[in-house]
C-alpha cells in the first residue's frame, strides 16, 4: 500500500513590484524602490496618506496615493494609527498591490521570486510515494506554476511534463494546463513518486 503525504504550501512574494518613473532629479526613467514609510498629511478634517516610493539612484521620492482628501470622520481610527506608525502588514498589502501601482504608473516591474514555508499535514511514512501540494498565496503572484514546482521540488520542468505525460501529475481544479499559468491560490497538486528512484529526495524538498 502506497501513502499519501499532503503539505500546505504558504507562498508570499519576496521584493515588492517597482513604479518606474520619468525622475526628474537625475533625469530619465529610473525604478523607484519602495521605502515602507507613509506620509500621512492631516489638513484640518481632510487626510491625505501615501506610501513613500524613493529612485533607487538618487533618492528622489515619490508619493503612491493611499488616502485622498478623505474627511477624518469617515477612517477608522485603527487605519490611522497603522498608517501613522507605518505598519509593516498595511504597507505590504499596499506594496504589493500591482493593479493600484499600475493605474497611476504605466511601467511597473513585477519580481516573481517567492518564499515558500512548508506545513506537512500529516506524518512522513516509509512507504509515503504519493505528495499532494495545496497552495495557499498571500497575494496574487506571476510565477508560473511549472516554474514553481521546479524549483521548489529541485527538478526539471521537462520532468514535470514527463509526468504529466504519463498521467503521474494532477492538479485540481484546472487540471494540467494551470502549469503555464501563474500559480493560485487553492491549487492541488498530486504526484504519484511510486516509480521515481529518487522519491526520497523530491519528497524532502517538497516538505523543507
Ligand atoms: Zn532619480
Amino acid at each position: 500500500m502506497s501513502a499519501l503525504l499532503r503539505i500546505r504550501w504558504a507562498i508570499a512574494p519576496r521584493t515588492a513590484p517597482q513604479p518606474h518613473i520619468n525622475c526628474n532629479r537625475c533625469g530619465g526613467l529610473k525604478a523607484y524602490r519602495c521605502s515602507w514609510k507613509f506620509r500621512v498629511n492631516a489638513n484640518g478634517k481632510r487626510i491625505d496618506a501615501w506610501l513613500i516610493y524613493r529612485c533607487v539612484d538618487c533618492d528622489n521620492s515619490w508619493n503612491f496615493g493611499i488616502l485622498e482628501r478623505c474627511n477624518r470622520r469617515d477612517i477608522e481610527p485603527a487605519l490611522l494609527m497603522a498608517l501613522e506608525s507605518n505598519d509593516p502588514a498595511l504597507a505590504r498589502r499596499h506594496a504589493f498591490d500591482v493593479i493600484a501601482l499600475r493605474s497611476r504608473i504605466r511601467r511597473v516591474e513585477e519580481f516573481p521570486e517567492v518564499a515558500v514555508h512548508k506545513q506537512m499535514l500529516g506524518d512522513r511514512l516509509e512507504n509515503t510515494t504519493v505528495l499532494e501540494l495545496q497552495l495557499g498565496l498571500e497575494m496574487p503572484t506571476s510565477l508560473r506554476l511549472d516554474r514553481l514546482l521546479a524549483s521548489e521540488l529541485g527538478i526539471s520542468r521537462s520532468r514535470l511534463q514527463v509526468w504529466q505525460q504519463r498521467q503521474l501529475l494532477a492538479i485540481g481544479p484546472d487540471g494540467t494546463k494551470a502549469l503555464r499559468k501563474p500559480a493560485r491560490m487553492g491549487t492541488a497538486i498530486r504526484i504519484d513518486l511510486a516509480g521515481e528512484p529518487d522519491r526520497n529526495d523530491i519528497i524532502s524538498a517538497a516538505s523543507a
